[in-house]
């Protein structure tokens, strides 16, 4: 069942409206944070020489303590440093800037550009210091606040080598998502073809989206320097891209899990979601900025909303076992890690950007794996309906249709191939027919036709053709044949039929009479078999049993036995 235009209306502006109050609530549960020490920054406990930076370290300094940034000091040890090196790095959202400072030594970076950090490290921000040994200058880390609570930045001050290693860690996972979704997408493109529905077309332009919204999370949309968008796009695409993706792929999901067979409304409310997603795109563009920070909570809360209805519609399509459940999988370690961040969970906010592309990427996975699987079943039914449309469903032969299709092609073919080429076509209906269905029933009747076809393909060569055109009435296609072989043929199919065989308990030879011409020496298909119709005809006027060709052929092989045993009963 569709919406119709007024009913999709209302549920778009419904979800529209749903969407906005869901931000209103946003924006009041979760403030923008103030100043002050505050959460945003998520220090992790552990234990000089620093790179040069072409940032303004000293300026980047100055300005994170007039604006009060959030700051991660750790003290010296009781008996000062030793000369170990230490590693400070600094994960977080793209928009981050640190500020890092031991005693006299001042490094910095900026995740927005490679250029500007510690080559080092890949991921996120980070410096290896050597203090000066017996020095009792604590580390002191500044750090742009994050936007959002649910995003914190993640400060490490420790061993170099757990901090290089957990850099690499995060840097393989986030390319290895980008990479992920550059397969899915070309996979798609190759693997559908021409025949793309709109479901499908949904989901590329949802992993398109989420490719593009991974670059800017990741940071890798500023590696080595900026090249997506203009950084001031940045802002807008990580916290508007969100809605839509995840829309695209719920969308795409229900349909191509059929969800929508079994629930209109699942349908209604994916498709009104994603209309809705992208209506609010142009609000967040004339928003506040500190509105919009607000706002993604509401984002986060509005995407688990959507994880748990397609959830539920897994559930109520539970006796389509395998669509319940791959519907179900595909939505889980979204839902769980969105569960795990509103709840404040310190393990999600240390993993926050990798895990939400795994998810996002798993997301993706599944949805093409449903879509792919769909797309089999598509292409089965299409092979299948194909299969009806061109088959006589009693014999088993090629229909009328197909018969003359075939005709279409063979006679371009001869054409192109010239004229030694021929393309006999011969047009065969069996003898007194009637008197058999009279005297021993339709079944029998029908059995015969089932015989008939039977004994003639194994008769013809490959490449031959024969259909049932009609009640009783057959067309033979030899391509490349001539006349004579044409002609030799038929007379070994009507040997053959004239030997009596069992057909439901009687004894019965069947006859036919033919008329045989070549279609190619013909100016179109259509004529060629009016022709052989005729000939048929002129057969049947003859005598009956015999085959009628508009060329000179041995009698031996046109005319029948004149005294074949028949049972008329
Ligand atoms: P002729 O030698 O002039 O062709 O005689 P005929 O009896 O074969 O021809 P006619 O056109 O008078 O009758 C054709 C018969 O074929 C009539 C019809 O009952 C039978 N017929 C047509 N289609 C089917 C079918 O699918 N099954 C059966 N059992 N009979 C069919
Ligand atoms: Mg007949
Ligand atoms: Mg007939």
């Amino acid at each position: 069942m569709r919406a119709g235009p007024r009913g999709r209306l209302i549920w778009i502006t419904l979800g529209w409206l749903g969407a906005v109050m869901l931000l209103g609530v946003g924006v009041w549960l979760f403030p923008v944070e103030g100043q002050g020490p505050r959460g945003g920054v998520l220090a992790l406990e552990a234990a000089s020489g620093v790179n040069a930076s072409p940032m303004d370290c000293a300026a980047l300094e100055q300005r994170a303590i007039d604006r009060d940034w959030p700051l991660v000091r750790r003290e010296a040890p009781a008996a000062g440093w030793s000369r170990q090196p230490l590693a400070v790095a600094v994960w977080g959202l793209p928009t981050l800037s640190a500020a890092v400072r031991q005693g006299d030594l001042l490094t910095c970076g900026t995740l927005r550009d490679a250029r500007q950090r510690d080559p080092r490290f890949t991921a996120g921000v980070g410096a290896v210091l050597h203090p000066a040994a017996g020095s009792m200058d604590a580390v002191e880390v500044r750090v742009a606040p994050s936007y959002s609570m649910l995003w914190p930045a993640v400060v490490h001050i420790g061993d170099p080598v757990d901090a290089l290693r957990a850099d690499r860690l995060r840097w393989m996972l986030r390319t290895g998502v980008v990479a992920a979704l550059l397969v899915l997408l070309a996979s798609t493109l190759l693997a559908f073809g021409s025949t793309r529905p709109g479901s499908l077309m949904v989901f590329m332009a949802a992993t398109t989206g989420f490719l593009v919204w991974s670059l800017e999370i990741s940071a890798l949309a500023g590696y080595p320097q900026r090249w997506l968008a203009p950084q001031g796009l940045h802002f807008l695409l990580v916290v508007a891209l969100p809605l839509p993706i995840v829309a695209g792929f719920a969308h795409s999901l229900l349909i191509q899990a059929n969800v929508e067979r079994h629930h209109a409304l699942a349908e209604r409310f994916s498709l009104g979601f994603l209309l809705a997603s992208l209506l609010t795109l142009p609000l967040l563009a004339v928003l506040p900025r500190t509105a919009i920070a607000n706002s993604v909570a509401a984002i986060e809360i509005l995407l688990l909303i959507v994880a748990m209805v397609l959830l539920v519609c897994a559930v109520t399509i539970w006796r389509n076992r395998r669509d319940a459940i791959t519907l179900a999988l595909a939505v889980v370690p979204f839902a769980l890690v969105t569960i795990g961040s509103l709840a404040g969970s310190s393990t999600v906010q240390l993993w926050k950007i990798e895990l939400v592309l795994l998810c996002g990427a798993w997301l993706a996975i599944v949805s093409h794996l449903v879509a792919a699987r769909r797309q089999s079943r598509v292409n089965r039914d299409l092979e299948l309906m194909k299969h009806l449309a061109s088959t006589d469903d009693l014999t088993g032969l090629p229909n009328r249709r197909a018969v003359l299709a075939a005709l279409d092609v063979e006679f371009a073919r001869a054409r192109s191939r010239g004229d030694e080429a021929g393309l006999p076509i011969a047009v065969l209906d069996l003898d007194h027919f009637k008197r058999i269905n009279d005297s021993l029933g339709h079944p029998i009747g029908d059995r015969c036709l089932v015989h008939f076809a039977r004994s003639v393909q194994p008769l013809i060569r490959r490449g031959d053709m024969i259909g049932r055109t009609g009640g009783e009435e057959f067309v033979l296609l030899l391509p490349g044949a001539s006349l004579e072989e044409a002609a030799r043929i038929l007379a070994k199919i009507r040997q053959t039929l004239a030997h009596s065989a069992d057909i439901g308990g009687h004894p019965i030879a069947l006859h036919f009479s033919a008329g045989l011409t070549d279609a190619a020496s013909h100016p179109n298909p259509e004529t060629a078999l009016q022709v052989a119709d005729r000939l048929l005809y002129r057969a049947k006027d003859e005598g009956r049993e015999r085959i009628v060709c508009d060329q000179l052929l041995p009698d031996s092989l046109t005319s029948g036995p004149q005294a074949m045993p028949t049972q008329r009963a």
